[in-house]
């Protein structure tokens, strides 16, 4: 980047702790978790920005862009960076936007919306909202580290999926301002429907500088762990209970063996051989979950209320994108898949995958609420990798038999599955990026001469 460009962003921001260039630190603002797909390493390994900047609030935000814009730089927003599609890996250098510091909560209101900046972390807006007798609808695994402007930018649900869907459904996201990347950078209100122009388009549409979320009433919650002598047993259970509306539950996944060998500081709960299910529920139904699980015939082998995010262990930290985390610790070969299964066929394509693939695919399944309400059989099967033919055979092969795939190994937003055929993300970008700067690269059905306005010089 021209020192030039450099300097007057130095005096646009005006604190020259918030321009940062040193290149250690640049280099760590500029990657995310895409080394869990060994396809993205081979394409991200290297890519970086060249500045990052650290602004305080919306009105710096619309200088930077207004100067940004002016000399063509482009601009990657980051939240924690824990996103793992290289969603916030800066292509072409330029701008990194990391957004830690706009982090405020402004609000909780007494219908159970929070109002707050995109730099609040998940964990300190879910401890916000329970001091005040609310919780986070769905959350990732990620909770501690990741921020709320990341996760509606690049996630999609986690924990309390089960219960409330995806962070898409159900009005979750009340509304949302974005900031644009044109000549005067205006702030825009998204509301409703609305809001979906900018969810999970990884900021390439606009910057999120404001959120209103919907949270659920708090529940007092308990953790519980079971293990089955076969993963069918283990899943039938854990489908009843997922399925039916009786049990207020936050978190229903299910192992197979050995992917519970693979939690290092939890063996104790993880009898050899077993497929484990770990649960969220409401304590007030423990005792009853037990007593079914025993006489399905579970072995409980950890309970106990779950007194927030300091409890130990804190199950959700193996759950989700989590587990491939722990299995790639323990062999560097695993992968993983985003599948959602047909829960009328979903012990078949099952059976389907292991005659084809044997144990090169491991079941890891996440029961999740969908927009029609139905509770499915998602999951973030574990993958030995080989070769790219060979994972591209196993995605092929899924799709072939019905499981739904979101590609977790391309860094565009129509690649990964969750990008809408209505086109709205796409048309956002053509209304607030004519130019293409925002996170360039990641959308890849956008052209600028294609936009409304002037292409970059
Ligand atoms: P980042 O990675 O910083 O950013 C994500 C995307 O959003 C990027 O494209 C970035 O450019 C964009 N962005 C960031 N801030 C803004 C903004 N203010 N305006 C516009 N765009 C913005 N995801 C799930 O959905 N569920 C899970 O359970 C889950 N578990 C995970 C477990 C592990 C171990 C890991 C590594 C990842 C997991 N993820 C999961 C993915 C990731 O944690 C989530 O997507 C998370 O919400 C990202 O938040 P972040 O703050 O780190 O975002």
């Amino acid at each position: 980047m021209n020192p030039k460009h450099v300097s007057d962003l130095r005096a646009l921001v005006g604190d020259p702790s918030r321009v940062i260039v040193n290149p250690q630190i640049v280099e760590q603002l500029s990657r995310d978790f895409y080394w869990y797909s060994p396809v993205l390493r081979r394409q991200l390994d290297g890519k970086l920005g060249e500045v990052v900047l650290q602004p305080l609030d919306a009105i710096e935000i619309q200088k930077i862009l207004r100067y940004c814009y002016a000399n063509d730089l482009p601009v990657t927003a980051r939240g924690a960076g824990t996103g793992n599609y290289g969603q916030a890996v800066p292509l072409q250098g330029g701008v990194v936007l990391d957004l830690s510091r706009v982090d405020r909560i402004e609000s909780i209101t007494s219908e159970g919306v929070a109002v707050c900046q995109p730099g609040v972390r998940l964990g300190a807006l879910e401890s916000e909202a329970c001091r005040v007798g609310w919780e986070l609808r769905c959350y990732p695994s990620t909770i501690i580290k990741a921020s709320v402007g990341g996760f509606l930018g690049g996630g999609s649900g986690g924990i309390g999926s089960v219960k409330n869907g995806n962070l898409r459904d159900f009005q979750t996201v009340r509304a949302l301002e974005v900031v644009t990347m044109e000549p005067e950078p205006r702030v825009v209100l998204h509301e409703g429907e609305k809001v979906h122009d900018i969810l999970h388009a990884w900021g390439t549409n606009g910057i999120i500088t404001r959120i209103w979320l919907a949270l659920a009433p708090a529940v007092n919650w308990s953790q519980c762990v079971v293990g089955f002598g076969t993963f069918s047993a283990a899943f039938d259970f854990s489908e009843k209970i997922a399925t039916d509306p009786v049990w207020d539950k936050r978190l229903v996944t299910v192992f197979e063996w050995p992917i519970p060998s693979f939690f290092t500081p939890i063996l104790q709960y993880a009898p050899e051989g077993k497929t484990l299910i770990f649960f969220m529920i409401a304590s007030s139904q423990l005792a009853g979950l037990e007593g079914a699980a025993r006489e399905a015939g579970g072995v409980v082998t950890q309970s106990g209320v779950y007194p927030g995010l300091n409890a130990r262990p804190l199950l959700s930290d193996y759950t989700w994108n989590h587990t491939t985390l722990w299995a790639m610790r323990t062999d560097k070969a695993y992968t993983y898949l985003q599948c959602g299964f047909n829960p009328d066929t979903a012990r078949d394509q099952m059976r389907r995958l292991r005659e084809r693939f044997g144990t090169e695919i491991l079941f890891h399944m996440e029961f999740m609420k969908n927009g029609d309400g139905r509770v499915i059989p998602g999951a973030i099967p574990l993958v030995y990798y080989t070769t790219e033919e060979r994972l591209n055979e196993m995605i092929d092969f899924c799709r072939e038999i019905g499981v739904f795939v979101a590609n977790p190994h391309v860094n565009n937003v129509e690649g990964g599955g969750r990008y809408r055929a209505d086109n709205v993300q796409l048309l956002a970008k053509q209304r607030y990026d004519p130019k293409g700067l925002l996170n360039p690269g990641k959308m890849i059905t956008f052209h600028a001469e294609a936009a409304t306005g002037a292409t970059r010089k």
